[in-house]
């Protein structure tokens, strides 16, 4: 879904100089290798960096919480997206932001060109809202890593021609059970009335502004659609979810399924 241009031309340069600048630091203090072939040197190497997905699919949950709006994700949350996304948010590997939001961006370009029926205007004004992380566990990472991704995106968008901003819309409003032992029922009913909007949410968005709920990884999308509520509530109306990668048992045989949005 690359839109090709001078602009664009420009902008993958740009990324690329910064990307080896990043990476020249990061070797010079960490010694790292690649976090997905583990070749000495870059934490992501071209070979790996360049089988990345560049756009998203549409990424059903099944069973799909009722009246999820359209999620897209990168990829199969395995492998490679598995590996960059863990490594960023648990180890705090933040060389991985820029290529997260790269994957990010692409999967937001899709979901955009999906619901405006394949005519997507590189123009129209995004504002990708992420599902907020609780403040105990920013503490204990030392970083908001899906902020930092969702930043990125964000920023490369923009070059992109996108008008893309950032909203911090949502805030959690309740503690959660952690939701790894719960069933795709069990974590919507955990999740009920976990988010709220902020006050000012719906001066966030102006007119013809399109909102999208962004996250690192859809699993049963309960959190997506948590967030989806909560925006909902302040008269936001939520597009699509954009996720870097989906949990996988999603599409039945025959390929995946279309829905309206
Ligand atoms: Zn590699």
């Amino acid at each position: 879904m690359r839109r090709p241009g001078i602009a664009g031309t420009i902008g993958d340069v740009l990324d690329d100089v910064l990307a080896g600048a990043r990476d020249a630091g990061c070797d010079l203090f960490l010694g790292s290798a690649c976090v997905g072939c583990e070749a000495p040197g870059r934490v992501l190497c071209r070979t790996c960096d360049a089988a990345l997905p560049l756009d998203g699919r549409v990424a059903w949950p099944t069973p799909t919480p009722s009246g999820l709006a359209l999620p897209y994700a990168g990829g199969g949350y395995d492998g490679l997206l598995k590996a960059l996304v863990n490594e960023h948010k648990e180890h705090g590997v933040l060389a991985l932001a820029a290529p997260l939001g790269r994957v990010l961006a692409g999967v937001v370009r899709a979901l955009l060109a999906e619901a405006a029926g394949q005519r997507a205007l590189p123009s129209e004004a995004v504002l990708l809202v992420p599902v907020p992380s609780r403040r105990a566990v920013v503490r204990r990472r030392g970083h908001d890593p899906l902020l930092r991704v969702t930043r990125e995106a964000a920023a490369r968008l923009r070059r992109r021609g996108t008008p893309a901003g950032v909203g911090r819309a949502l805030v959690s409003a309740q503690q959660v059970r952690d939701q790894s032992t719960l069933d795709a029922v069990e974590r919507g009913a955990n999740l009920a009335g976990s988010m709220r909007s902020r006050r000012d949410a719906g001066r966030l968005v102006e007119r013809d502004t399109r909102v999208v709920v962004v996250d690192d990884v859809l699993t049963t999308g309960a959190t997506a659609r948590e967030a989806q509520r909560a925006l909902e509530v302040a008269g936001l109306v939520v597009t699509g979810v954009a996720t870097v990668a989906a949990t996988r048992r999603r599409h039945p045989p025959g390929g995946p399924v279309r829905q309206a949005g």
